[in-house]
């Protein structure tokens, strides 16, 4: 058997743990296993859950359980495990996966692996390249454990739903859970943002040092609106104050995938081409032609951003109105 946990932040589940399902069904055709999900928590989407093929969907469900709360998470995942002894648990490798399977390996004291970009099983140890330092190291590993615990490299590979439907049972689970499990817990929600977020919006327009002020993303703002995307930045504008953290791109930020990602005055550091590598296009916009970005952007256009992006804009303009 291999499990899959599904991550969900208040029941809604996050997009790129579909791509944890998708690798946990495909390891276990080839190991014909039988394929299962686990969902913790209130309210399982048991509708998108089915799609991607798995037979049995153990529900986790306590009092504790009402928000996230990961150690109380990795502990009741744990018990799962060790009733049902599946030969490998995978999860998405967002911070709550990676979070969540942490606990699980310290609880059952077995090794855990993060950000693992494919796997081969073997009959005892299992081959896997996983991503380190960001993305600028790939490493090869082998896992030798009782159950294998992996993380997925978010898009590392693409969510796709199974060929054919699976009538997906509900099996329910309770845990043994106690007050020093939800030592760290979920007990409020602040709205920051309405709408489309960074991590799944088509176009993400970003702004780095380059943009000189929290004033100068104004334009960004405009741009980003016309192509009905969000504004994201680089750790130096969090770090200057001038956006929010939440609209960090990079290693220590969201890391994102969108159709276009448009980097304006961002030298391309590794830890932010980290959480943008996954676009499916590139535009750098940048007065400096030696500037690293290059080398990752499909199109660039050198030169002054504050006289680059009100033109593209106002072209975007002219063209719709025309
Ligand atoms: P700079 O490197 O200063 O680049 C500014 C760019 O703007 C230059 O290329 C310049 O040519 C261009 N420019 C200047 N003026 C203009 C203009 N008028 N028009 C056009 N172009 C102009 N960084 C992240 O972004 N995300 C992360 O998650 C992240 N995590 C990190 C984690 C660790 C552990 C560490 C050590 C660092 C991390 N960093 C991260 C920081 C990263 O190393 C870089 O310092 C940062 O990305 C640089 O930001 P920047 O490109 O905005 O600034």
């Amino acid at each position: 058997m291999i499990l899959a946990l599904v991550t969900h932040d208040d029941a809604v589940i996050e997009e790129t743990a579909f791509q944890a399902l998708t690798m946990a069904r495909q390891l276990a055709a080839e190991l014909g296993a039988d394929f299962r999900a686990v969902w913790v928590g209130d309210a399982p989407d048991i509708e998108r859950i089915g799609v991607y093929g798995a037979t049995t969907l153990h529900h986790v469900t306590h009092d504790a359980l009402d928000d996230y709360a990961p150690q109380a998470w990795g502990k009741a995942l744990a018990q799962l495990v060790s009733s049902l002894s599946p030969k490998a648990v995978v999860a998405i490798g967002s911070d709550r996966g990676n979070e969540v399977m942490a606990h699980v390996g310290a609880f059952l004291e077995e090794p855990m692996v993060a950000n693992v970009r494919d796997v081969t099983p073997g009959p005892e140890a299992w081959e896997m390249t996983r991503t380190r330092w960001g993305g600028s190291l790939i490493e090869k590993a082998t896992l030798e454990a009782g159950v294998k615990l992996l993380t997925l490299t978010e898009h590392a590979l693409e969510a796709t739903p199974a060929d054919s439907p699976v009538d997906l049972s509900v099996e329910a689970f309770t845990p043994d859970l106690g007050e020093a499990d939800l030592i760290a817990k979920v007990t409020d929600r602040v709205t920051t943002s309405e709408g489309i977020t960074l991590a799944t919006a088509p176009v993400v327009v970003s702004g780095g040092r380059g943009v000189g002020s929290a004033e100068g993303f104004e334009s960004l703002e405009q741009l980003a609106g016309l192509l009905g995307g969000v504004v994201g930045c680089s750790r130096v504008v969090t770090n200057n104050g001038w956006r929010p953290h939440s609209d960090q791109v990079g290693q220590t930020g969201t890391v994102v995938a969108p159709d276009l990602y448009i980097a304006c005055g961002i030298s391309g550091a590794t830890q932010h081409i980290a959480g943008c590598k996954g676009a499916k296009k590139i535009l750098a916009i940048n007065s400096d032609v030696e500037a690293p970005i290059l080398m990752s952007a499909d199109y660039a256009v050198i030169g002054d951003l504050t006289e680059i992006v009100p033109a593209i804009t106002e072209e975007l303009r002219k063209a719709r109105v025309g």
